[in-house]
C-alpha cells in the first residue's frame, strides 16, 4: 500500500487477490489446514516457515484484517483478537509477567481499570494510577524497577479525556519501557499513536471498527520499533529461551518488529485462546472498509449535538474534547484535527430524576450500554452501569447522577437536535 492515503488502506490494505482469486477476502471456516508431509507440518510448528495448521494460531481471514489495521495503525505486525478486553491483555501480559508493575493513567474504560487494578493484581502484577494530565515529575515518580510499560487510552472512555500521546511515550523511554495506547476511540482515522511514539496500540474493535453493533472483537498493533534487546533484563520472555517453543528467542529470531505480536501469537494465543473468528473478521473489514467516510459524520454529529447541549439552559455541563471550552480542547486540535470521536458526555440540572425522564422521552436515541456505531445510543451511568453508588460516590467517581452520555451515530444532525429538543421540553 506504500504512500497510499487513509481511504484507500481502509478500502484495500491486507488483501490483494490472485488472478482469477475472490475480490472480497474469503472467510476460511476451516479450523485446520491440511499437508502433504509430515516434515512440512514440523516445520511451521517450529517457526521455521510461516503457513497455517490451525485457527486457534493464525487464520488467513483474520490475517488480511489484522494486515490492513497493521497498514492503518502503521505498524509492523498485527494480530486480532476475540474482545478489546483480550487485546489489551495480551498486550500487557506479553511484556509483564508476575513480579511486574505497570504505570497506567487512571482515566481508562471500566473494564481495562478492573482488569489491571484486580485481576493483574491476582496475577502478581502491580500497578500505579497516574492522572492523565500528570506532570513529568508526577509520571517519574510513578516508575519502579520492576514496571515494564505505561497505558494510556487516546481518548478516555467514558470520561473522554485526551492522553498527551508524546509525554507519556517520552517517559515511558526514559525509564526503558514501551507505552502502549487503547486508540478505540478515535480510530487510526483520526489519531495514529505509533506517530507520536507510542510503541503498541490496542483497539476493541467492537466500537466504530465495527461500526454496526456487529461483533465483538479486538486487535493488537506492534510499532516495530521498540528495542527489547537493549532493554533485555527487563522483558526476559522476550530476550531469553521461550522453553515452551524448542527455546526460542523471540527478540533475537524476529527482530524489533516480528518479536512481540509472534510472541503474543504462538505463545499467548496458543495458550489463552481468545481468537477472532473468522466470520467476526468478516464483518470487520466490512466495517473497515466504510471507517473514514463514517469517522467525520460521526465527529460532525458530536460537534453539533456538543454545541446544542452547551447552550441549553437545563444542561449545566457538555464533556466533549472538541468543545472549545473543553480543557482538553487544545490539546485534541493537537492530536486529532479533524476532530476525535462522536461520543458526548453531559450533566442535566434536575440530576437523576431528569435523566431518567429526559431519556425515556429521545425517540432516536436509544437507551444501550454499548457506544460507537451507526445509531445513536445514550446511557445515564447512575441508574444503570453505577447503579450500586449513590450520589456522593457517583461524584467521587466522576459521575454524576444527571450525566448522560450520547453516542452520536450516523443519522442527520438535524434531527438528533430536534430529538434532544422535544426530550428537554418535556423535562422543564
Ligand atoms: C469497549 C472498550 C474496551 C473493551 O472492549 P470489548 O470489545 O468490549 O471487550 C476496551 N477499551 C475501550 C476504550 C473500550 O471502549
Amino acid at each position: 500500500m506504500g504512500n497510499t492515503g487513509m481511504g484507500t488502506r481502509c478500502v484495500q490494505a491486507g488483501y490483494a487477490p490472485e488472478n482469477g482469486g475472490p475480490r472480497q477476502i474469503p472467510i476460511i471456516q476451516s479450523t485446520t489446514f491440511k499437508y502433504d508431509t509430515s516434515e512440512d507440518m514440523g516445520k511451521l510448528f517450529d517457526l521455521e516457515a510461516s503457513g497455517y495448521f490451525y485457527s486457534r494460531l493464525q487464520n488467513p481471514t483474520c490475517d488480511h484484517v489484522a494486515a490492513k489495521l497493521a497498514a492503518l495503525e502503521g505498524g509492523a505486525a498485527a494480530m486480532l483478537t476475540g474482545s478489546g478486553q483480550s487485546a489489551n491483555f495480551f498486550a500487557i501480559f506479553n511484556i509483564c509477567e508476575a513480579g511486574g508493575h505497570i504505570v497506567s493513567s487512571s482515566s481508562i474504560y471500566g473494564g481495562t481499570y478492573n482488569l489491571i487494578k484486580t485481576t493483574l493484581a491476582k496475577m502478581g502484577i502491580d500497578s500505579t494510577f497516574v492522572s492523565p494530565d500528570a506532570t513529568d515529575a508526577e509520571l517519574d515518580a510513578a516508575f519502579r524497577p520492576n514496571t515494564k510499560l505505561v497505558f494510556g487510552e487516546s481518548i478516555a472512555n467514558p470520561a473522554l479525556t485526551v492522553l498527551d500521546i508524546e509525554k507519556f511515550a517520552t517517559a515511558a523511554h526514559r525509564h526503558g519501557v514501551p507505552l502502549i495506547v487503547d486508540n478505540t476511540f478515535p480510530t487510526p482515522v483520526n489519531l495514529r499513536p505509533i506517530e507520536w511514539g507510542a510503541d503498541i496500540v490496542t483497539h476493541s474493535t467492537t466500537k466504530y471498527m465495527d461500526g454496526h453493533g456487529v461483533a465483538v472483537g479486538g486487535a493488537i498493533i506492534d510499532a516495530g520499533k521498540f528495542d527489547w534487546m537493549a532493554h533485555a533484563d527487563k522483558f526476559p520472555g522476550l530476550t531469553t529461551p521461550d522453553e515452551s517453543y524448542h527455546g526460542i528467542v523471540y527478540a533475537e529470531k524476529f527482530g524489533r518488529e516480528g518479536a512481540f505480536i509472534t510472541k503474543a501469537t504462538s505463545q499467548l494465543m496458543r495458550d489463552l485462546g481468545a481468537i477472532q473468528s473468522p466470520q467476526s473478521a468478516f464483518y470487520l473489514n466490512l466495517g473497515l472498509e466504510s471507517l473514514h467516510v463514517r469517522m467525520p459524520r460521526h465527529v460532525e454529529n458530536g460537534l453539533a449535538v456538543a454545541r446544542f447541549l452547551e447552550g441549553h439552559p437545563l444542561v449545566t455541563r457538555v464533556i466533549y474534547p472538541g468543545l472549545e471550552s473543553s480543557p482538553y480542547y487544545e490539546i485534541a486540535k493537537k492530536y486529532m484535527p479533524n476532530g476525535g470521536c462522536g461520543v458526548v458526555s453531559f450533566e442535566l440540572k434536575g440530576g437523576r430524576q431528569m435523566a431518567e425522564r429526559f431519556m425515556k422521552r429521545l425517540k432516536l436515541a436509544a437507551i444501550e450500554t454499548h457506544v460507537a456505531d451507526a445509531r445513536t445510543c445514550c446511557l445515564n451511568p447512575a441508574t444503570s452501569t453505577h447503579r450500586q453508588m449513590n450520589d456522593e460516590e457517583l461524584i467521587a467517581a466522576g459521575v454524576p447522577a444527571g450525566l448522560v452520555r450520547m453516542s452520536c451515530g450516523l443519522e442527520d444532525k438535524e434531527d438528533l437536535i430536534a430529538d434532544l429538543k422535544q426530550a428537554l421540553e418535556g423535562c422543564e
